[in-house]
């Protein structure tokens, strides 16, 4: 192999890029890796070498979990030095959280990681997973100066590459079904790979290979309020004897009712040593615990900010958190610290810094 041809490994678990319709039941059910690259005869001339491992048996994403984090990570170690960088194939419906998981998993990683799928299989006329995979694998054979040019988990879906943890499937029809919604894309693929640079995560220097976490604490749960909700419900949730975390989706920059029950069971829940993070309903953006009176009261029950986190970010990272740390407080640090470029700290206005009520006295009405 001559020393500019990059080699990249193909970690394929499966998907709809992968996959093929049942001739008896009509659904989608995944394909063999071999098949897919079939249908992908521009592999032959992309100057990349490209080795293959796959799942034993390929998997619709709606049944990740935790261990298939593992098995990833771990593949990604073991192969870390041979390889130059990594593509994962992966179902659209959850790649967003495997690809924040890993992102906390892999720390000091040097090479790319992309996670890349596609809406339609592989083997139809109109497939978006061609092009997916040949510029996710372009992509991760790419270089600045000698050196990989994304040193982290990222996706590649619909001409744009995002950094992993920042992602969310938007749409279940559009070929552009990914948004990084409160950071810029990392690559923007045109007739050129036009690289954002300054959006691009700089990996620890201190560590010369990644380093891997492989443990989750799964007891964790999410909660989204809305209008009318029963307590009760969160209550049961709450006192779930074997909680450790919550993610609660609010309102606005952080906002929920301001029930005084809904506070007892928060208050309690925190003395119970329940991890309860913020993030925000909204699509861009993420919450200010300092604006409105109504978040003040989540702030005092101990609620954490989960600054501009996506829920696919807070939850894997809560779940990666808690099998580090018991302590409230040290999870709190690191839950509002930005671990891989996952959250933007929020920086409170000269307005909000100076009122005594928090945002100069801005109340809920
Ligand atoms: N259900 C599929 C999956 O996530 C959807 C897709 O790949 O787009 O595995």
């Amino acid at each position: 192999m001559s020393q500019d041809v990059q080699s990249i490994l193909v970690i394929y678990t499966g998907g709809t890029i992968g996959m093929t319709r049942d001739r008896e039941t009509g659904g989608l059910v995944p394909l063999d890796f071999d098949q897919v690259t079939k249908h992908v005869p521009e592999l032959d001339h992309a100057g990349i070498e490209v080795e293959a491992v796959s799942f034993d048996t390929p998997i619709d994403s709606s049944d990740v979990a935790p261990k298939h984090w593992r098995t990833l990570a771990q593949t990604i170690m073991q192969c870390h030095d041979r390889f130059d960088g990594f593509v994962v194939l992966h179902g659209t419906d959850t790649m967003a959280y495997s690809a924040s998981a890993l992102s906390f998993m892999l720390r000091g990683l040097q090479k790319p990681v992309i996670f890349t799928g596609s809406q339609l299989p592989i083997g139809v006329p109109r497939t978006d997973g061609r092009e997916n995979l040949l510029s996710a694998l372009m992509l991760a054979a790419h270089q600045t100066d000698g050196r990989a040019t994304v040193r982290e988990v990222a996706v590649y879906f619909g001409n744009q590459l995002f950094r992993g943890n920042r992602t969310h499937k938007e749409s279940a029809q559009s070929l552009q079904a990914v948004v990084s919604p409160n950071h810029p894309p990392l690559v923007e693929a045109g007739v050129d790979f036009v690289v954002n640079e300054p959006a691009l995560w700089v990996p620890d220097p201190e560590l010369l290979r990644p380093e891997a976490t492989l443990d989750f604490r799964q007891e964790v749960a999410w909660v989204s309020l809305y209008p009318g909700m029963p307590l009760d419900l969160l209550r049961q949730t709450l006192e779930w004897h074997d909680l450790r975390g919550v993610v609660l989706a609010t309102y606005g920059s952080g906002n929920a009712p301001t029930a005084p029950l809904l506070k007892d069971l928060l208050r309690e829940a925190n003395d119970r040593g329940v991890a309860m993070v913020n993030v925000t309903q909204c699509g861009h953006g993420g919450v200010h615990p300092e604006l409105y009176a109504t978040s003040h009261m989540l702030a005092g029950c101990g609620v954490i900010p989960g600054h501009d986190m996506t829920t696919e970010a807070a939850l894997t990272k809560l779940m990666h958190v808690l099998a580090q740390t018991d302590d409230l407080s040290d999870i709190r640090d690191r839950m509002t610290s930005n671990l891989r470029g996952e959250l933007t700290p929020y920086t409170p206005t000269r307005a909000e810094a100076h009122g005594p009520a928090g945002a100069a006295g801005l109340k809920a009405l």
